[in-house]
């Protein structure tokens, strides 16, 4: 027997109930992440491996374990994107946009990480991110951060926690590399090959390790903001004082320091913290993460441009929003039962008429009974049920049901002209997108 196909583990399919809510999560972003004055950059799946090295870092998790890494027919080194700030920097080097004095651009699309799976940890997973290229100042970095913050709170999601810290310019590593090396150094007899490796290579990455074992020293190690140069420690009092000024709550979190090499200065994270302490995320509580990366542009060989992004985690945002009982906007606003013959006919002719002009309305073509229509019409979740039969035909008028009221309810239904049935559609869908949106 044939083995039976499967999808790929940690990759998962999207459909129907879900997919409403990633289209109403994405849809959002698109409107609020333009009027942002962010546009959309798409780059491709595959990038050269070198590329996320260079970036990432060697010794990150993501590059060292994740990454899905492949030769092509021509013998090169491709890699699917684990993430898409490298790709994006890539991207503007590559088509000299380093003469512009500003570059805002957001991304929204897969990413391919090979991670141990658990809820809301995948191998595929969808990330928006805005990146912004040019401004050093401080207002940068907390416009990118109210735009993260304003976007969950329109899709929303709410008790997320916005946690910040500041890594420092690259100068001011140095000394605190030295100080971390001094801490560690008499443990590393102690520690496993892949620890000893890591300190070796790359001392901080220690400080974001998984090893259990690792964890109560690590919460003992020098934090980088002991170590802030004057320049760097200006910037992260004006974040502070803006994200005040613009009413936008923080915590100071000087164990934050991110699990990609890239980050200078600000770093931040918004983490789903429910006032109860249960989070039907565990672990993965955290939707997004981001930060200055200011010398990366140079570093991949650009010019010299300072700039600072955020990436979210669609998946878990969708998650979130299921949990919260969140009901994608697009439930059909009516949905229309047929009968037989030339009457099917004239409702069919009606639904698609609707349809043209923008509304969601929607019947079953293989018509039926009027109980099993309007079984069908529950399943969907329509929100006004009508019958098009003879009498309504003949006057001209519809007994429009309303399916989200108890049936003892006087409003239930309600008379519409056949000529009037669009702008009263319309109002309708108005009251519901205010009452739906989360
Ligand atoms: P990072 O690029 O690691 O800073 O991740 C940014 C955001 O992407 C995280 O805060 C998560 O919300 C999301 N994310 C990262 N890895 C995964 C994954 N394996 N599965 C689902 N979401 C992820």
């Amino acid at each position: 027997m044939s083995q039976k196909l499967v999808a790929v583990k940690g990759m998962n399919d999207l459909m129907s109930p879900q997919i409403e809510l990633w289209q109403f999560v994405e849809r959002t972003a698109r409107e609020m992440f333009g009027t942002w004055g962010y546009s959309e950059i798409r780059t491709p799946i595959v990038e050269d491996t070198a590329l996320f090295v260079r970036s990432v870092g060697e010794v990150t998790d993501i590059v060292s374990k994740e990454m899905y890494t492949f030769e092509d027919k021509g013998g090169r080194s491709l890699t699917m994107r684990p993430e898409n700030t490298a790709p994006a920097v890539r991207a503007y080097i590559e088509h000299g946009l380093g003469q512009q004095p500003l570059t805002r651009w957001y991304y929204l699309g897969p990413m391919f990480r090979y991670e141990r799976m658990k809820t809301g940890r995948y191998r595929q997973f969808y990330q928006l991110g805005a990146e912004a290229y040019g401004p050093a100042d401080a207002s940068q970095d907390v416009e990118n951060i109210a735009l993260a913050w304003s976007f969950l709170k329109a899709i929303g999601i709410q008790h997320v926690t916005l946690h910040l810290n500041s890594l420092g310019d690259a100068a001011d590593r140095p000394r605190y590399l030295e100080a971390l090396k001094a801490y560690f150094a008499p443990h590393v007899a102690t520690f496993s090959e892949a620890a000893r490796d890591t300190f070796e290579r790359n001392t901080m990455r220690l400080l974001d390790t998984k090893e259990e074992a690792l964890r109560p020293l690590v919460a003992g190690a020098p934090v980088i903001g002991d170590f802030l140069g004057d320049a760097a420690r200006a910037h992260f009092d004006e974040v502070q004082a803006l994200l005040t000024k613009l009413e936008i709550p923080f915590v100071l979190d000087r164990s934050l320091v991110r699990g990609l090499d890239y980050y200078t200065r600000t770093t931040f994270e918004f983490i789903y913290e429910p006032p109860s302490g249960e989070s039907t995320l565990g672990t993965a509580g955290t939707v997004c993460g981001g930060g200055r990366y200011d010398n990366l542009v140079h570093e991949l060989g650009g010019p010299e441009k300072p700039a600072v992004g955020f990436a979210m985690g669609l998946d878990r945002l969708v998650l979130l929003l299921e949990a919260l009982g969140t009901q994608a906007p697009l439930r059909p606003l009516l949905f229309v039962a047929t009968m037989e013959g030339e009457l099917k006919a004239h409702a069919f002719k009606l639904v698609t008429d609707l349809r043209l002009k923008g509304l969601a309305v929607d019947f079953d073509p293989r018509g039926g009974k009027i109980k099993r229509q309007a079984e069908r019409a529950s399943a969907v979740k329509a929100r006004h049920f009508v019958v098009y039969g003879q009498s309504e035909h003949e006057a001209k008028v519809l007994k429009i049901k309303n399916m989200d009221l108890p049936d003892a309810d006087p409003n239930k239904e309600v008379s519409v002209p056949l000529d009037d049935l669009a702008p009263w559609l319309l109002n309708a869908s108005k009251a519901v997108s205010v009452s739906s949106s989360p």
